[in-house]
C-alpha cells in the first residue's frame, strides 16, 4: 500500500534538489510515512507537508526531515540522540542509517505520543530505537557521549547542555530562533572547541519545552 506514492515523494525530493544522499533515499523507501500518521491522514502522508499527530504536535515535512538528516551526516554504527520523538518517523529513518550496530535514543515529553511512536516503530520490526518519555531539553546524561544529536523542535538558543553531550567529532543539528521562525543550525565539536554554521532559509517548528527551550 502507498508504495508508488512513496517512490513519487522520493523522486520529488530528488528533483527539487533536497534529497542528495543515496543512503537516505534507501531509508525513505524502506520507512513508509503513512505508518506514522493518524489513519484519517494516511492519504496525505506522501505530500511534502507537516501533518498533525495529536496533542498539538506534528510530524515534520519530508523535505525538512531530509535537510536535517543530511546535515547530521549519519554513519553506520553511530549512537544518536533525538529530542522530540513525535511520530517516530525521524528515529526510524535514522535507525536505517546507523544500521544494526548503531543505536538511536529518542526522548518525547508527551507520554501518549511516545507510546504511539513506539508502536509505529514496532510495525517495521526496528529494534535499535529506544523511546524515552521525558524532558529532553537537558539531554540524556546517562547515555552520553553521542556521535550525533538532533533536536526536532525549535530552540531559542543553541542548547549548551546538549552540546556538551557530543563526542569530539560529533554534530548537533537544531532549529534556532524565535517561536515562529528558526534557522537550521549545525554545531560541530572539534578538539579545539565548537564550530557552528546555519542555513540561510527559515523553518517553523513547534517549540522545545523545558530549561533550554521555551519555558511555559
Ligand atoms: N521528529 C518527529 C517525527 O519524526 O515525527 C517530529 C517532532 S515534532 C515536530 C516535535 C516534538 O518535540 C513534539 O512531539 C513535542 O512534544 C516534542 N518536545 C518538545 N519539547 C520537548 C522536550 N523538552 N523533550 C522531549 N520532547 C519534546
Amino acid at each position: 500500500m502507498f508504495e508508488q506514492e512513496n517512490v513519487e515523494l522520493v523522486n520529488y525530493l530528488k528533483k527539487t534538489g533536497v534529497l542528495k544522499s543515496k543512503a537516505l533515499e534507501k531509508a525513505l523507501l524502506k520507512t513508509p510515512r503513512h505508518l506514522f500518521v493518524p489513519e484519517d491522514l494516511q492519504k496525505s502522508a506522501y505530500k511534502d507537508y507537516p501533518l498533525h499527530i495529536g496533542r498539538g504536535q506534528t510530524i515534520s515535512q519530508p523535505s525538512t526531515v531530509a535537510i536535517m538528516t543530511q546535515f547530521l551526516g549519519t554513519k553506520s554504527g553511530q549512537k544518536i540522540l533525538e529530542i522530540g520523538t513525535g511520530s517516530g518517523w525521524q528515529s526510524a529513518l535514522l535507525s536505517r542509517l546507523v544500521g544494526r550496530r548503531g543505536k538511536i535514543f529518542t526522548m518525547e515529553i508527551i507520554p501518549d505520543l511516545a507510546e504511539s511512536a513506539k508502536k509505529n516503530i514496532e510495525k517495521l520490526n526496528i529494534k535499535n530505537v529506544f523511546v524515552i518519555v521525558g524532558n529532553g531539553s537537558l539531554g540524556l546524561e546517562k547515555e552520553k557521549p553521542f556521535d550525533r544529536i538532533i533536536i526536532t523542535a525549535a530552540a531559542p538558543a543553541i542548547p549548551e547542555a546538549l552540546k556538551n553531550q557530543l563526542k569530539t567529532g560529533g554534530r548537533l543539528v537544531v532549529p534556532v530562533g524565535s517561536r515562529y521562525a528558526q534557522k537550521m543550525t549545525v554545531i560541530k565539536r572539534t578538539r579545539k572547541g565548537f564550530l557552528s554554521e546555519e542555513l540561510p532559509s527559515y523553518f517553523a517548528f513547534v517549540p522545545l519545552r523545558g530549561k533550554e527551550g521555551f519555558e511555559e
